[in-house]
């Protein structure tokens, strides 16, 4: 291999390199292929641990598209909030975070440092991005300064804003035409960097085609950023410290440049429940499979419910905010012409053998059974026998 396939084979890899996306587990990533439909990931096809996921984007950046739906990440409820939340959203649990729990009179000092956040100069919590940093900053700020009685009022309103499946599809519909201009400028970047100059280069040598290709290239970026930086500012206002890092990003590196629609794009509706996100994106049979799967886990959840003693502040919100989110998120399902309750109902048995079953993974078990241990010990309840 010559030194100049090398070079272009490394910036092959580092480029697959930025096509890859963190996500911290609680999240779901809605990913398509363009002209095709959404589908929903809990979690990644390759490579994930205990704390978050590594999932992907479609390689040319024309072709696909990736939102990441994460909505409220804890309980809160009229006393105080805390690190916990009623469903698990992924498959094998929640992230690695010791649950915690402040009452809202300690919840005065709120810092941002990134993407972390501190509460009373402890590390409260680690969010995927800046915006949801910001986001969630704002929000425990907010529902910390207002009056006890005004406060349970307010928590009800954020969490049905948060299942309002209307505003998804309008979010969607808005946002996604006002990427299409950047996507097709990282598209004409892609094929200048990755087929015209290396071209260019074999025909004509290094000198005229390298100056003349990397002014293309830096002039695209330049553009890409620009129009980078203006979405970042209308979406995400707030969010200053991370426009900086955008705008630096894009202009320094074109394999960044190339990814910005995803970069900017993908928050766009962070702050909704991922369940109004599926209800408002997934064609009918995949929406169907994501209600059953959220109205078990919201039911039956993984072990334990609640992790804080009965009856003090911190169960006492778990319990609340639970009730809560189950009342919202089936409200959103019945407008959605889904059955909540029917989702609920135990499944017919599979084999003659099988007389019980979890009702959160559905896995059916033999009568000497006494737990399911994928759930962490949650326990069986009777299958419809075969008839
Ligand atoms: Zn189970």
């Amino acid at each position: 291999m010559t030194e100049r396939q090398e070079l272009w084979l490394l910036l092959g890899i580092l480029y697959l390199a930025e096509c890859f996306r963190w996500v911290r587990r609680g999240s779901w990533v809605f990913r398509r292929l363009y002209g095709s439909r959404w589908s929903a990931q809990p979690a990644s096809e390759f490579i994930g641990n205990d704390r978050g996921d590594l999932h992907w984007a479609w390689p040319f950046p024309l072709f696909g598209d990736l939102i990441v739906a994460r909505g409220l990440p804890w309980c809160v409820g009229p006393e105080g909030v805390a690190t916990w939340h009623p469903v698990t959203r992924h498959p094998n649990g929640r992230t690695l975070q010791a649950a915690g729990f402040r009452r809202w009179e300690e919840v005065r000092e709120v810092q941002l440092e990134g993407e972390k956040i501190f509460v009373a100069n402890e590390l409260w919590w680690v969010a995927d991005s800046q915006v949801e940093a910001q986001r969630l900053a704002s929000a425990l700020k907010r529902w910390a300064e207002l009056p006890a009685k005004q406060r349970e009022a307010a928590l009800r309103i954020e969490l049905r804003d948060s299942f309002d499946v209307a505003a998804v599809r309008a979010r969607i519909a808005t946002t996604t035409p006002e990427l299409g201009l950047t996507r097709q400028i990282a598209s004409g970047l892609w094929c200048v960097l990755f087929f015209l100059l290396p071209l260019a280069i074999w025909r004509q040598g290094w000198f005229p085609a390298l100056p003349l290709g990397l002014i293309a290239v830096y002039g695209l970026g330049g553009w890409i950023a620009w129009r980078t930086v203006r979405l970042h500012q209308t979406w995400y206002p707030r969010a200053t410290a991370e426009r900086l890092r955008v705008r630096l990003l894009c202009w320094c590196s074109p394999l960044t440049a190339i990814r910005a629609a995803d970069l900017v794009g993908r928050n766009r509706v962070e702050s909704f429940d991922p369940l109004a996100v599926a209800l408002a994106l997934l064609p009918g049979p995949r929406t169907a499979a994501v209600a059953g799967s959220w109205v078990r886990d919201s039911w039956f959840p993984r072990l334990p419910e609640n992790p804080f003693p009965h009856g003090t502040p911190a169960a006492n919100t778990v319990t609340w905010f639970t009730s809560l989110y189950q009342e919202i998120g089936t409200e959103a399902l019945k407008t959605a012409g889904i059955d909540a309750e029917a989702l609920r109902r135990p499944p017919a048995a599979t084999e003659a053998c099988h007389t019980q079953y979890c009702a959160r993974c559905q896995a059916q078990y033999l009568a000497i059974a006494s737990s399911c241990q994928a759930c962490n010990g949650r326990p069986l309840y009777p299958l419809v026998p075969v008839k």
